[in-house]
């Protein structure tokens, strides 16, 4: 009989946080929290915070004086940073095994292919001992034949002392045992809605869903709940999703804090999406050909209508040059600008992209684009030496009203030697992901 190949779930430990805590070291020994977009929410939370209670989600406004009092670092996200850290941990993990069997799940987890073998605790003892080194994020990695089973091995790995961070479920006598102790609310997709119809069928842990006849499950969860039984038994239901790497494209989009509507504000957001998208794309050798801007309104406060509307423009040469680039997400921006409107959210996709020294040379202007695309990525590397922005086009304005509000987020420039020192930025040169 064929062996059933096995699955390794890759998790990061309080992602955020440890991205926080990679590139400022005084944050090492004080509780850190890290915030959502505006400074609303907690949603990255370090052992100490999650000790004094705080859950998940929680509003900072309800637990900021207890934050304040375990003097704890209250931080704004910075998803920038923390896609290059994701990207560092990926880089691990292909370079490792490979990158046909890794998939990028989520921006902290990824699942592997690991095949058959016996001594599975060794390969993650392994792994995570290679990524703390390299990236200084701490990694719990789970082992099963099933991506349900993996991500329960996953987390029983993050919370068991035993486990001290690897656990195999694979080759383990003590599935079961593991399913007895787990209440089915916390198996992969579950949550507390389903975990409600679940227990009033009487099935209160994974033990008791995975013998349950996947048939009966379906009549109340569907085909979800049929396919977590399988899972559970160890039928493989969700292959594992390797990302194509041909026709990439790499795209910058956000939500803004609040409305805006003058066409200076977007124009002066766009310009800085495309800034950061240009950056990534020449730290993989990469140029553009066709560029798409979109715009879209506030669809639950559709006044005085609700508008989506996107853009390409079609270059006939390829280009990684910010200032020619500008003038392409120009033209976009004014065919799908609406004076009249607010809009919400707003974005730019490079697609088309090849390698720069495949690209053909121009009839006209070959010497100025040689001189441009050098200056272009002379610029990169002094930014990212003393700071973002540091050098930039007078197009690019200072942060305008599109910016959504942030007012705790760590600084970047403070960061640069330790960027430095982890040598963030130069893990772009080995991917491109669909962001
Ligand atoms: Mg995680």
């Amino acid at each position: 009989m064929v062996k059933n190949r096995a699955i390794a779930l890759v998790d990061c430990n309080n992602f955020f946080v440890s991205c926080e805590r990679a590139v400022n070291k005084d944050l090492q020994n004080r509780p850190v929290a890290v915030l959502s977009n505006n400074d609303g929410c907690i949603i990255s939370r370090s052992e100490e915070v999650k000790k004094l209670g705080v859950q998940m989600a929680t509003p900072l406004f309800q637990v900021r004086e207890l934050l304040e009092k375990y003097n704890t670092a209250i931080i704004s996200c910075n998803h920038g940073l923390y896609r290059e850290f994701s990207d560092k941990v990926q880089n691990v993990l292909v370079e490792d095994l490979g990158d046909k069997v890794v998939e990028l799940y989520s921006i902290d987890e990824a699942f592997l292919d690991v095949g058959t073998p016996d001594k599975l605790k060794l390969l993650g003892d392994h792994l995570k001992s290679k990524i703390l080194k390299e990236t200084q994020i701490p990694v719990s990695v789970g082992f099963a034949t099933t991506k349900t089973l993996a991500k329960l091995a996953n987390k029983i790995a993050k919370t068991s002392e035993k486990a001290n961070g690897v656990l195999d479920l694979y080759n383990s006598p003590y599935t079961d045992l593991a399913l007895q102790r787990t209440d089915v609310r916390n198996i992969w997709g579950v949550g507390s809605r389903y975990a409600a119809h679940l227990k009033n069928h009487g099935i209160n842990t994974a033990y008791e869903l995975k013998n349950t006849d996947p048939e009966q499950i379906r009549s109340y969860l569907h085909v979800f709940g049929a396919r977590t039984v399988m899972e559970l038994n160890g039928i493989k239901c969700l292959p594992l999703e390797i990302t194509e790497k041909d026709n990439k494209s790499i795209a910058h989009t956000r939500t803004f804090g609040h409305t805006i509507s003058s066409f200076c504000d977007i124009k002066n957001a766009i310009f800085y999406f495309t800034t950061r998208a240009l950056e990534k794309m020449r730290w993989n050798n990469l140029s553009t050909k066709t560029v798409t801007v979109f715009l879209k309104t506030d669809r639950f406060n559709p006044v005085p209508y609700y508008y989506s509307n996107a853009y390409s423009y079609n270059s006939v040469y390829h280009s990684d040059i910010t200032s020619e680039i500008y003038k392409w997400v120009t033209v976009c921006l004014e065919k799908v600008f609406r004076p009249e409107l607010r809009y919400k959210r707003a974005g730019i996709v490079l697609s088309e992209l090849t390698s720069v020294e495949s690209i053909s040379l121009r009839l006209y202007e070959q010497v100025n684009f040689e001189r441009w695309h050098k200056l272009s990525k002379l610029i990169d590397e002094v930014n990212l030496r003393y700071g973002r922005d540091i050098i930039k086009l007078a197009a690019l304005q200072d942060k305008g009203g599109w910016q959504s509000q942030s007012t705790f987020r760590s600084n970047d420039e403070n960061h640069s030697t330790s960027r430095e020192h982890l040598g963030l930025g130069k893990t772009f040169s080995k991917s491109v992901r669909f962001l």
